[in-house]
């Protein structure tokens, strides 16, 4: 029966997003020979066939590995790839935590070995071919390695932690574990700025000093305060440009990608710092930081419930131990699953971002010229061949943050007013 759940959610999932996919690659294809009204002055008709050129390519890579990674799923699940590795490693290592985590682990270089090519693919085919990489080979590896020791030094003896409060916690182990996850990712964001990060990027203080003068200003003018004004070597990676925030509380800095400053003006990159602070000031951070609190507690409820039901083995193509523990298949199980039924309320969460930047846009319009975020916005899209025209359908599902056009229509709306 849950079996039958399980196939009937992933095939529509699949489809779903395979026909969202081709919608995208078909829009974006017939609208390939005109810019669209609005854009005729700003963005020449070459670069906009190479941002529909560069759209396809990424989506198209993106239905290759949704296909792999389908497959993939179910060889571990219902082909029995998953049960005959817990037999392999319970055979060597027994069912206590060293063959737990074992398991674990195994599954997580499975997952990133099969990811990998895509990855490659996406820097030095794609990414290439539209001169959009910066990134030496050897560059891509060390990433890959410090981020695989990292992932290891902290997921770890997390792992062990909830394998162990699993066993030892009783029935509501599951509260316990969430609050261990709150205050890990509690710990993570404050300690990203000033330690995870500056292993894959250097950080240097921002040292222009009228650029500096007129975001402080800014900053003060809107009650903001941050410790320091940050910029990034993003073009170590890549020619796409960013401005963010990071860490809270005492912690907070403002980061510009070196990118970013090369290509825009002051007043630009003022306008595009507002924007930043629309998000703080409407406290969307904290918003969306509370919303996957509660939505992560439902989950390891609905986990701490499942992992007592035999059919959520037997229906996922694993028989559950009678003697041993079953909590590590428990968690690979859920974090396997969950994300094929998770999809379908993608729409909710790209509705929210889509609404959360319109209210940044709409704050940045108050603290600097929307005409300066305008001509900011233009000069983005183009320098990262975004497409000016998406899909509508594909849009709604997946865009965190609205087309173009809409947020230019509502910040001219903005300027004559
Ligand atoms: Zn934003």
């Amino acid at each position: 029966m849950f079996t039958i759940l399980f196939v009937v959610a992933l095939v529509a999932m699949i489809a779903t997003r395979l026909w969202l996919a081709s919608r995208q690659i078909r829009h974006v294809a017939s609208h390939r020979n005109a810019v669209p009204d609005g854009f005729r002055d700003t963005i020449s008709l070459q670069a906009h066939q190479r941002a529909a050129d560069y759209t396809v390519s990424l989506t198209r890579l993106a239905m290759l590995e949704l296909g792999v990674g389908g497959a993939l799923l179910v060889a571990l699940t219902l082909l029995g790839g998953l049960q005959w590795l817990d037999t392999l490693l319970s055979g060597w290592l027994g069912r206590g935590y060293a063959g737990q985590i074992a398991l674990v682990a195994a599954v997580a270089a499975i997952m990133g070995l099969v990811d990998l090519p895509f990855d490659y693919a996406r820097h030095f085919v794609i990414e290439a071919r539209f001169g959009f990489n910066r990134m030496s080979r050897k560059l891509f590896f060390a990433d890959l390695v410090k981020g695989t020791l990292l992932g290891a030094l902290f997921g770890l003896p997390l792992l062990f932690v909830v394998l162990w409060l699993m066993q030892q916690a009783g029935a509501m182990w599951w509260i316990w574990a969430w609050l261990v996850w709150v205050a890990f990712s509690v710990g993570v964001l404050i300690l990203y700025p000033s330690v995870i990060a500056p292993l894959f990027n250097k950080f240097e203080p921002l040292t222009d000093v009228s650029l500096r003068e007129r975001i402080e200003s800014l900053m003060h003018r809107c009650g903001f305060a941050a410790k320091g004004l940050f910029v990034m070597d993003g073009s170590r990676r890549s020619a796409h440009g960013n401005a963010y925030f990071t860490g809270f509380g005492a912690a907070k800095r403002i980061v510009f990608f070196d990118t970013l400053l090369s290509r825009l003006d002051g007043s630009e990159i003022e306008a595009v710092l507002a924007h930043e602070l629309g998000h703080f000031k409407h406290r969307h951070v904290l918003k969306r930081m509370i919303i996957t609190f509660a939505l992560s507690f439902a989950l390891l409820a609905l986990l701490g419930w499942l992992a007592q039901r035999p059919w959520f083995y037997t229906g996922l193509g694993v028989t559950p131990s009678m003697t041993g523990s079953n909590n590590a298949l428990a968690l690979i199980l859920f974090f396997l699953v969950m994300p094929v039924f998770l999809f379908f309320v993608t729409p909710l969460t790209s509705l929210s971002s889509r609404k959360h930047e319109f209210e940044a846009d709409a704050f940045a319009a108050t603290q600097a010229r929307a005409q300066d975020l305008i001509s900011a916005l233009v000069k983005l899209y183009q320098d990262n061949a975004s497409t000016l025209t998406p899909d509508p359908v594909y849009c709604a599902f997946y865009y965190s943050h609205p087309p173009a056009a809409q947020r230019i229509e509502r910040l001219l709306a903005r300027a004559r007013a």
